[in-house]
């Protein structure tokens, strides 16, 4: 019980990319030299975690500028170089942003993350998870300069690739696949009309266990500022009862950062909570016991068996000491607990 795992990213040492960005940081080798500090990156964040006592790890995203780049680049039809302009999460953190644009025929040649996985296995014996962009999140990360259609149907198409490519993960030893779907705390009403469907076709015939991850954003200044403003939390009560309605595994949702009352998870009994107990926005390092006092807060809404203690979202805006240090607070906060609970 309490098994202690990572929503995905982890900050990429300052050889691989620029540190003076906190997200989408430019790479620091030139280009033939990229996927070898890559591997090495990985070989370094897996030992972060093994370190730290992660039972489920990930390679901390150390390939990918962009957690949907990372993604759109291994299909047909999409250009994340010439970007566009776009209203996106509902202007909710800033006015527009830089958008990656459909510009063709969006198809799946193959397995995008098929030889990172298998990386990442041959370096670990832990449990790897591989985190994908939901299809909420990739229509509204991305501008439709070639179908023109509805999002609706756009996120359909996106389901159908992202399917193929969970699928393939899951055949070639992916223990966890997630989607990373913050759009399911903004857009409620999509969410009930075709977000839930759509996620049901990403997970389709996936064998290996589903997570969908469901955060504020980053934790960077213009989504803490926007936190600090926020009074209205209750997005989780929505949409907690209808993913227990589906056959997704696994729901990750940011507790310690967001002002969300913890009971909503009476909604997702049953599923596997991956319960965000370590800030992200944050240098500031966890004590084990407020780790502890977080998943105890837990306890009447989420049996201890499918209680999983998790980062809140990614840590790569966070520096690598503070990265490092969170893994292992969150790591002694859940073994408190796990001994109150006699295991
Ligand atoms: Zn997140």
């Amino acid at each position: 019980m309490l098994k202690t795992t990572l929503a995905g990213s982890l900050p990429k040492p300052a050889w691989l990319a620029d540190p003076h960005h906190q997200l989408f940081a430019p790479w620091v080798p030139p280009a033939d030299r990229l996927g070898e500090a890559q591997d090495d990156a990985v070989r370094l964040a897996l030992l972060d975690q093994e370190e730290a006592g992660l039972d489920i790890v990930s390679d901390g995203e150390q390939r990918r500028r962009h957690y949907i780049w990372g993604f759109l680049d291994g299909l047909t039809g999409t250009d994340t170089k010439q970007l566009g302009k776009k209203r996106t999460r509902g202007g909710k953190y800033v006015a527009e942003q830089d958008v990656a644009r459909i510009v063709g025929e969006v198809t799946w040649p193959g397995p995008v993350m098929g030889a990172a996985l298998a990386f990442a296995k041959a370096h670990t014996r832990r449990a790897v998870k591989v985190a994908l962009p939901g299809p909420m999140t990739m229509v509204d990360t991305t501008l439709d300069e070639y179908y023109r259609c509805d999002e609706e149907s756009l996120a359909m198409r996106f389901a159908g690739v992202l399917n193929a490519e969970a699928r393939a993960l899951a055949a070639a030893g992916a223990d966890v696949i997630q989607f990373d779907e913050p759009c399911f705390n903004i857009y409620l009403d999509k969410v009930k009309t075709w977000g839930i469907r759509a996620l049901e076709v990403a997970i389709a015939g996936v064998h290996c266990t589903t997570a969908i991850h469901i955060c504020y954003s980053y934790g960077i200044p213009r989504v803490l500022a926007w936190k600090r403003r926020n009074t209205e939390w209750g997005q989780y009560g929505v949409t907690l009862p209808l993913l227990r309605d589906t056959r997704i595994d696994q729901i990750s949702v940011e507790c310690a950062a967001s002002g969300v009352d913890v009971a909503v998870l009476e909604g997702a009994r049953g599923k596997d909570v991956l319960l965000g107990v370590i800030d992200v926005g944050t240098e500031e390092i966890e004590s084990p016991e407020l780790v502890a006092t977080r998943i105890r807060k837990a306890l009447p809404y989420v049996d201890p068996g499918h209680l999983f203690p998790c980062t809140d979202c990614g840590l790569v805006p966070r520096t690598r000491p503070a990265a490092r240090a969170k893994l292992r607070a969150l790591v002694e906060g859940a073994r408190l607990v796990r001994r109150e609970l006699g295991a």
